[in-house]
Formats: structure tokens, C-alpha cells, sequence
């Protein structure tokens, strides 16, 4: 599998997903084509089944965790997940993957697959929405990162690696093959942290611009 670094995925076989159910998944998938690969939005198990990797987006985690229900995604992507599906959760896709969730509605659901707690809206109603310049590890120059009614993540296990921290807070995790954002990497134009995530679980590195 692969993508020549620059050019579109030849076959559905080398798709990276991004769950299409609500939210801001279309920035997504332009970072995604800017760096060659082909990007396919997934609404259903047939779509799932079609992809090699897959970004969840920001947006709403309450509704996205109904529509997951909805649609018959959660047990096939549970699944795929147990099975080492890469995932990169950015704002109210690291909400749905996160083992612990605080200040979620009750019947919100998750798939647990990063030990991390993270506070819903975990930053208050005065600083609800920010923009701050991020150091990323491995990235030469900092990221710009827009948090809006970001998650906090209040707890972090061991075993996860932290990526950037804001104000000494780890803001970008990963653990194997799932990696987690509290801002939002897909704004800005900055291909960067897709790129990391890429360049971690697909082979060839996609090519950065
Ligand atoms: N506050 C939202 C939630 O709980 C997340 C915000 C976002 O994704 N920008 O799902």
C-alpha cells in the first residue's frame, strides 16, 4: 500500500477516512489532498471497510456519538480500532476516543482507546476559544493551533506520548496507532500534524509542503 508522496492514492485500498457524520470534516480532507492522499468520507460500514486509516473531526461530541449509533458505525469501528486502525481524533474526535470523559452527557459514548481524561469544554467560558503558537515534537517550527470550546485533557497515562503541551498541559498525544488533538490541526492551511500522523502509520511518508 502507499501513496507516491504528491500524487492522488491509486486505489480505494490506500484511503485515509474521515468520519463524515457531523462537524468539520471537510478542512480535513483538503489537508489530507494537499499532502496526496486521497481522502474519503465515511458515513457507513461499507465506508469504513473501504479505508486504512481514519480522522475523526471536531465538532459535536454528544451528536457525533448518537449519529455513531445511528449509522451502525460504533461496533465495526470498535473493531477496527482493537485491530490497530491508525485514528487521529482532533477537538470532539479525541473526546470519542478518550478512556475517560468529563462533563459528557450521560449517554455519551466513546471507544476508549487512549488512556486519557479529558474535561469537556475543559477551559472555560472566558478563554472558551484561543489561538496559540505550539512547539510540536518533531515539527522545526511551532504549529499555530486553534482551540474552540476545546476539550482539556486533565489526565494523561504513562505509556502516551505527549506531543505539545499548552501552558504545560498536553494539548497533542499519541498511543500506537491513535493520536488525538485538542485544537483544531485542519485549520489554518498547515499540513504539518496530519503529515506526523501520516509519516507515523502509513507507508511512504506523504510529502510535506
Ligand atoms: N465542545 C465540543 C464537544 O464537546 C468539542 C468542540 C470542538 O470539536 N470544536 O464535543
Amino acid at each position: 500500500m502507499g501513496t507516491p508522496a504528491g500524487s492522488p492514492a491509486g486505489s480505494t485500498a490506500d484511503a485515509v477516512g474521515v468520519l463524515a457524520l457531523q462537524g468539520a470534516f471537510h478542512a480535513h480532507e483538503l489537508i489530507l489532498r494537499r499532502l496526496g492522499v486521497l481522502a474519503r468520507q465515511v458515513r457507513t460500514p461499507d465506508d469504513l471497510a473501504a479505508v486504512t486509516a481514519l480522522v475523526m473531526p471536531g465538532g459535536e461530541s454528544t451528536t457525533m456519538s448518537r449519529l455513531l449509533g445511528t449509522s451502525g458505525l460504533f461496533a465495526p469501528l470498535t473493531e477496527r480500532i482493537a485491530a490497530g486502525l491508525p485514528v487521529f481524533g482532533t477537538c470532539a474526535g479525541m473526546i470519542l476516543l478518550a478512556t475517560e470523559v468529563l462533563d459528557g452527557r450521560p449517554d455519551q459514548r466513546s471507544f476508549a482507546a487512549l488512556p486519557i481524561t479529558v474535561r469537556r469544554n475543559g477551559f472555560g467560558r472566558q478563554i472558551d476559544s484561543f489561538e496559540t503558537d505550539l512547539a510540536v515534537s518533531g515539527l522545526d517550527r511551532p504549529f499555530h493551533g486553534v482551540f474552540i470550546r476545546a476539550p482539556r485533557i486533565v489526565e494523561v497515562a504513562p505509556e502516551v506520548e505527549v506531543l505539545a503541551q499548552y501552558d504545560g498541559e498536553a494539548v497533542l498525544v499519541r498511543h500506537g496507532r491513535v493520536m488525538a488533538a485538542s485544537f483544531h490541526p485542519e485549520l489554518g492551511g498547515d499540513t504539518r500534524v496530519h503529515a506526523t500522523f501520516l509519516r507515523t502509520f502509513l507507508d511512504p511518508i506523504p510529502q510535506e509542503n
